[in-house]
């Protein structure tokens, strides 16, 4: 199977909402009025990112998922993407689920392929993604204000346990491995309550790269500090509520390292006014979606944890960096 059959056979597939999808030299999108376009791009690569014997569907899947949780922080809707993609060979078994997986979420969006690139290589998928916000209403990294409530959406450190257990520093029973697993090839991104956050949240982001690292990254934008309940964030672990004989395996240590330094949690953490909460809580029923209040921007810079009787925690959580000091692989 030639280049051209590939993208003609798993992705190149109608368009309805972009004016031209693949096969030309450009694919074309028309915002609508006073609409702005949102575009975020993010890459995957084998052996940083995921696993080489990883499921394909899911990969697929996660592959589209990292992208909308970056519409989702910015409260746009999902319109298009373009996928490039580098292939070691044409496994037809392996593109069958790989695309599979992706078109499903992406249909589930309403989030149109329309283009991309094709070539041999090492495996990396890059996924760029067009959204469209209302114009002046994105939520931003900025515009967090002393005194807003934190919040972040879901579930937090389930990914990271997973791949505690799957690089074998850990042992978890194999239900509370499956649930665990899920939340690290399968996350659902946010798109619905980002949306619904339009208006309401001071400052958004996806939790990525870990919540205190990119927490951080709200606070710098601002200009402010906070304080974070660690007794609220380590609760915010699904797997050990499935699991009770799962939560006696990790230690307390463990927990606060994979919600509040974990990655790949896909999930939304933003500030709000503390007038505006029964928005928020609107917002989170509308979207289906449960948002937690973890604390409170402060003036003074800088991110500070308390216990549950706001007693200091030292915090020695660190954040995922490619190319940081904690950087393991
Ligand atoms: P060009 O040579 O103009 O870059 P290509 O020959 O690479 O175009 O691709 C032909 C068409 O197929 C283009 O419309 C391109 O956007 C699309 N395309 C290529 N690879 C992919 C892919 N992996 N997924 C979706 N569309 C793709
Ligand atoms: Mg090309």
């Amino acid at each position: 199977m030639g280049e051209f059959d590939l993208i003609a056979r798993y992705f190149t597939r109608p368009v309805h909402r972009a004016a031209l999808g693949v096969g030309d030299d450009c694919a074309l999108l028309t915002p609508a009025p006073g609409m702005q376009l949102a575009i975020s791009s993010d890459m995957l690569v084998e052996g940083r990112h995921f696993f080489a014997d990883v499921d394909p569907g899911r990969l697929g899947h996660k592959a589209l998922a990292v992208n909308l949780s970056d519409l989702a922080a910015c409260g746009a809707r999902p319109l298009a993407f373009t996928l490039a993609l580098a292939l070691p060979r044409v496994d037809e078994a392996w593109l069958e689920a790989f695309s599979r997986g992706l078109l499903a979420l992406a249909d589930a969006h309403g989030c149109e392929l329309v283009g991309g690139d094709t070539t041999q290589g090492p495996l990396n998928i890059c996924i760029t993604v067009f959204g469209e916000v209302p114009a002046g209403q994105a939520l931003l990294r900025s515009g967090a204000q002393p005194g807003d409530d934190i919040y972040v959406s879901g579930t937090l450190g389930d990914a990271r346990l997973a791949l505690e257990a799957l690089l074998g520093h850990i042992a978890l029973p194999p239900e509370a491995l499956t649930t665990a697993r899920l939340r690290l090839e399968q996350p659902s991104p946010r798109v619905t309550l980002g949306q619904a956050l339009r208006g309401i949240a001071s400052s958004a982001l996806d939790v990525s790269d870990g919540l205190l690292g990119d927490l951080g990254h709200i606070l710098r934008a601002s200009g402010a500090g906070a304080c974070i309940d660690t007794s609220i964030t380590m609760n915010l672990i699904a797997t050990s509520a499935y699991s009770i004989s799962a939560r006696d395996q990790i230690d307390t240590e463990m927990l606060h390292q994979c919600t509040l330094a974990g990655g790949d949690d896909y999930e939304l953490a933003f500030t709000a006014p503390v007038a505006r909460r029964a928005a928020v809580a609107a917002a989170a029923q509308a979207s289906g979606t449960p948002v937690t209040r973890i604390g409170r921007v402060e003036a003074e810079p800088g991110l500070r944890l308390v216990d549950a009787q706001g007693r200091p925690v030292a915090n020695r959580y660190a954040s995922f960096d490619h190319f940081g000091p904690t950087h393991s692989g």
